[in-house]
This record gives C-alpha cells, structure tokens and sequence, in this order.
C-alpha cells in the first residue's frame, strides 16, 4: 500500500507561502496519469518514474497526491497520459478517457504526427477528448497542420510542448503561432510550461512578440522561477494563464525544475545529496512551482478574483468556451 507522505517541513513551506494564496477549489490544467504496461521501456524513456510513488499513476494515485499536496482544498484536473517516446497511446489513451469521463473533466488525447487524420477524427468522435497533446518538434512539425485542422473543426484544444532551446522565445515558434491562431480561430492553443520558458530571459524575449488573442493560453506548470512569473504576469493577459502542476512523474520528486545559466535541467533531491553530504531537506517540485507562483502572485497584489481567475475560472472558462462542445458536435466551420 503506497502513502504520499509529507514532512513537517512540507507542510510548514505550504501553510506559510501556498496556503494562504489558494482558493476553496483549484483546478490543475496540467497532469497526467501513466500507467507502467503502456510504457515498456520507462526505466529509459522516463527514469523519475522508477520512484514507487511515480509510476502506476492511476486516477486514485493522481488524487491521492492532491489530496496530500493540497490539503483541505478540492482539486480536479484536464488529465493526460505520459507521452514518453515508447507511449502505447491507444491504451494509454482509453484509460485516461474512462477516468475523466468518470468525474466528468475534460482530457487530452495523446498524438502522434505520423497518426493518419482519418484515425484521429474516429477518436475524437468516439473518446470525445477536449484537448489534442501532441507528442514532443516545430510546432507544425509534433501536429501536423490536418490534424489542428480537426482540433478546428471540432472546437479542441491543443496543449503544445514548444521545442527549440529557447522554447517561445524562438523567433520561429513566435511565427508559427502568430499564424496559427489567426488560421485556425476555434482551435484553443496552450503553451504548456509557459510556452517552455523555465528562465526569464526566454519569458522576456517571447513576451515581447507573443500575440494576446481569445484563444491562445499558457499553463504554468512546472516553471521554477519567480522571474518568469514576475514577467509573465505583470506583461501578458493574466485572464490566459492556468495554473497547472504537471504531477505526478514530473512534478512529485523532492527537487526542483533549476536554471544553469541559459539553460534548465531537472534537479533531484539525491543530486544535491551526493554533492553536498548533507541531509537535503528539499520539498517537492510541485510545491517549489507553487512557492515561485505564488510569491510573483503576492508580490503584484493580485486580487482575490485575480486568483480565482488562475487557479479555476481560466480554465473553466477555457473548456465551457471553446473545448467542451456536446459529444460529436463539431462547429460550423
Ligand atoms: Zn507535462
């Protein structure tokens, strides 16, 4: 039987800069579930998920992980599967629809570029996802411009994990979803991670040429980094932004997501304890994204509607509005 447990620690760092800045209920727009036979190589393709409490992320683990992190607050989710490189997507896929549409949320479907657009508009009509998540290239390159076609048509969005170095920062990227946004009107795209920006220099640069529109969005999961979320917030539409968490694989080790230089890496507790000798007394990385968030949030006096915003309506506003037309029901084009 596996139990999150928490540190005194923990739960000080969360009553004392998370706590006080949360709503009664916050929605996580970025998680995923991931399920060990739909992933036969993970020890490579996925080498966090070898931690017990990291890997079998059924919807009751992925809620139990909520209910730990997030005591005393109700919490759901837009749920995903992992898109590890060696992902059995239709089995991965099918039971990440059962699980949400158990509890009625909305969830993404995995894609592959290579997936003909026939395959992929009988799975939209027979799972009835809300979001397309493309696997990880140019944008048009990971989802192939058919396939936002059909995201399109059927009022979808797109969760998209930007590529390059630089993330949204990329003068390309910038141009690819300038355009699309404008070519495809009813598909909702999320860049995921603010649009890969863990650092603030990439934030600031994408910020200077990232269009604001009706349905262009960004998640802040598993960004590190006050910077980027004092840029974020005091520069872009604060009514586009999710708050998401991009549990459990990738956000519930004790580490943190840490900038070297111009680039970012994963960080894990038993790095810094190798280095140092000393008992690291690390939290999880979901809690070091709160903590960042959360301070950018007090340090500009967001509002309590301000904050409500960003932890639910955004994102219930998103799917009401563009992503969660009655099954089988596509848009007039
Ligand atoms: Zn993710």
């Amino acid at each position: 039987m596996r139990n999150v447990q928490l540190t005194e620690f923990d739960l000080e760092i969360y009553e004392r800069e998370i706590r006080p800045l949360l709503p009664e209920q916050v929605f996580d727009a970025h998680c995923h579930l991931l399920i060990n036979q739909f992933h036969p190589r993970l020890a490579e393709t996925l080498p966090l998920a070898l931690d017990p409490l990291l890997n079998e992320v059924d919807l009751p683990w992925l809620e139990a992980w909520w209910r730990a992190l997030f005591p005393g607050i109700e919490v759901s989710g837009m749920l995903m599967g992992f898109p590890t490189l060696d992902v059995d997507m239709a089995g991965e896929n099918g039971m990440v629809a059962r699980s949400a549409n158990e509890k009625g949320w909305p969830f993404a479907l995995l894609v592959r570029p290579e997936m003909p657009a026939v395959d992929l508009e009988r799975d939209i009509q027979s799972l009835n996802p809300s979001v397309l998540k493309p696997a990880q290239a140019s944008i048009t390159d990971m989802l192939p411009e058919e396939q936002i076609a059909l995201a399109d048509k059927y009022g979808l969005a797109v969760m998209l994990h930007v590529s390059k170095p630089r993330g949204m920062a990329d003068a390309e990227n910038l141009d690819d979803i300038t355009r699309l946004i404008r070519d495809y009107p009813h598909c909702q795209f999320i860049l995921a991670h603010c649009g890969r920006c863990f650092i603030p220099p990439n934030m600031d640069d994408a910020l200077k040429r990232l269009p604001a529109a009706e349905n262009l969005w960004l998640d802040t999961s598993a960004v590190c980094d006050i910077g980027v979320f004092l840029s974020l917030f005091s520069r872009y539409d604060r009514s586009r932004i999710l708050f998401g968490t991009d549990l459990v694989t990738a956000a519930a080790f004790r580490g943190s997501y840490v900038r070297l230089g111009m680039s970012w890496h994963v960080c894990t507790d038993a790095m810094v304890a190798r280095a140092g000798g000393m008992a690291a007394k690390s939290t999880f990385a979901a809690y070091e994204s709160l903590c960042a968030l959360c301070y950018a949030v007090r340090f500009l006096g967001l509002s309590e509607a301000e904050r409500w915003d960003l932890f639910f309506q955004n994102a219930a506003q998103l799917y009401r509005a563009g992503a969660a037309l009655p099954r089988g029901e596509a848009l007039p084009s």
